[in-house]
């Protein structure tokens, strides 16, 4: 699993508060809507209905720059994939 294209000088390390899932974006933004149970808009509303409200619940914890990214990166594909380290 891979959050940031190869080559990614500098990301955002992010923390959702709904869901505890932490992982990087190339975006920086104080809050962002989280990847993992962040809802995109609904394209198929009328026009008349309401814009659905998008929730950022991922907040920025930390801006990892240059050979950090790469580190994170492996930790948190780690973590998410529960630890297994048969394929290396
Ligand atoms: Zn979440």
């Amino acid at each position: 699993m891979y959050f940031v294209p190869d080559g990614t000088l500098q990301c955002g390390l992010y923390e959702c508060d709904e869901c505890g899932n932490r992982f990087l974006d190339t975006r920086i933004a104080p809050k962002i809507v989280c990847p993992y149970c962040g809802e995109e808009p609904n394209m198929e509303i009328g026009p008349d209905d309401e814009m659905p409200e998008v929730a950022e619940t991922a907040k920025l914890l930390q801006v990892i720059e240059g050979e950090d990214v790469e580190k994170y990166e492996t930790l948190l594909s780690l973590a998410v994939t529960g630890g297994d380290y048969e394929w290396i």
